[in-house]
């Protein structure tokens, strides 16, 4: 049996028309599907505003492509992968060598638990199938040979990395894989098109505010019309058509869970997740079901939701304090911990305030 649960965590009730006077922001909402997702945009425009959503859209399409996909041969992902064990190494590009750059630093500040070079071990466990709901017939759970196999073809040690300077003064990357080392970002990718995305908004001063779902991610920017917090549920790991609470924030924030009810399949009455513990190659289990993280970058929030899934609570708020940003996790008891900023922000029950 497979599963994926795709949620929408922007309340409805921060989405509605203000219905105010004529000087109110039009109000623009779309959902559509993207890096095998929902996105879900609510824009608020100025009067002279022209909607952007379509172009929002493609931005993320794009991101997609031509950076991110390991499926797609018009990717740099794709391009990297298929030089594994080569001499010559891959030469980034100035947007992936950022990110790139930004990954290998979070991978040694999370001990190896957030790791992009786990491609192999992901590809075993079929996991995008699972989402896509390609797996045929009862899921077969790989063997631990399988499994060890996988994971001596992972690890941030087999990914040598040179930098360089380009002309424009700008630092690059070049890649050089060990032969069998398959990237993939699949843990960073929403988090990252929240980054774009907000770049983008930014140079359009028609969107006075919105919330924008890239899946499990969620940004939220500039004001609403009635001047409220913008409202962000968590969903209830349990059932999650329901929230354990909601976040209020005001202007611009990135939000990103990673929970253990995203993506799974089952196999043998065993329930198997889609975060994977790089040190056993099996899903983690730190005793949480999830997280979710408040921070100002979206590439950020989305690598520390992965992270902290499988640090646990306990180093997870360690490395949430190293950050600087807000954390809140669901254990597997039930019992719910967070950071102290993560209090004033988060109400508990789904309860309005
Ligand atoms: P997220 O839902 O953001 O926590 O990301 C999970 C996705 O990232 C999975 O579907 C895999 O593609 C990939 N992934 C799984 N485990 C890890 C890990 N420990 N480090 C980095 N990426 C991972
Ligand atoms: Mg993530």
């Amino acid at each position: 049996m497979k599963r994926f649960f795709v949620w929408f965590t922007v309340l409805s009730a921060s989405l509605s028309a203000c219905g105010c006077g004529n000087e109110a922001p039009e109000h623009v909402r779309s959902v559509d599907t993207a890096m095998g997702t929902v996105i879900q945009q609510n824009l608020y425009l100025s009067d002279s505003g022209t909607d952007c959503t379509e172009d929002i859209l493609e931005l993320i399409r794009r991101l997609e492509t031509d950076i991110l996909s390991w499926r797609e041969e018009t990717s740099e992902v794709y391009r990297v992968n298929h030089a594994a064990g080569s001499e010559e190494g891959v030469e980034l590009s100035d947007e992936l060598s950022q990110v790139m750059a930004q990954c290998l630093e979070l991978s040694e500040n999370t001990e190896g638990a957030f790791d992009v070079t786990l491609g192999s071990i992901i590809r075993l466990w079929d996991i995008d199938s699972w989402a896509s709901g390609l797996t045929e017939g009862e899921y077969q759970v790989p063997d631990g040979q399988a499994i060890v196999q996988a994971l001596a073809r992972c690890g941030r040690n087999r990914l040598h990395a040179k930098s360089w300077t380009d002309a424009q003064g700008g630092m690059r990357l070049t890649l050089y894989p060990d032969t069998g080392v398959l990237l993939d970002l699949g843990a960073v990718g929403k988090g990252l098109a929240l980054d774009y995305i907000l770049e983008k908004i930014e140079e359009e001063p028609a969107v006075t505010g919105c919330t924008i779902s890239v899946g499990g991610s969620v940004l939220t920017y500039g004001t609403k019309p009635d001047k409220t917090a913008w409202r962000v549920g968590i969903a209830d790991p349990e059932d999650p058509s329901r929230n354990i609470g909601v976040l209020y924030l005001e202007g611009c924030w990135c939000v990103s869970t990673s929970g253990d009810y995203e993506r799974y399949v089952e196999s043998g009455g065993v329930r198997y997740h889609h975060i994977l513990d790089p040190s056993t190659g099996w899903p983690a289990d730190s005793g949480l079901r999830c997280v979710t993280i408040v921070a100002k970058e979206g590439l950020i929030s989305d690598a520390l939701s992965t992270a902290c899934f499988v640090l646990g609570s306990e180093k997870g708020l360690e490395l949430a304090s190293k950050y600087g940003v807000e954390a809140l996790f669901v254990e597997t008891d039930g019992g719910i911990c967070m950071t102290p900023g993560m209090e004033e922000i988060f109400h508990g029950d789904g309860t309005d305030r």
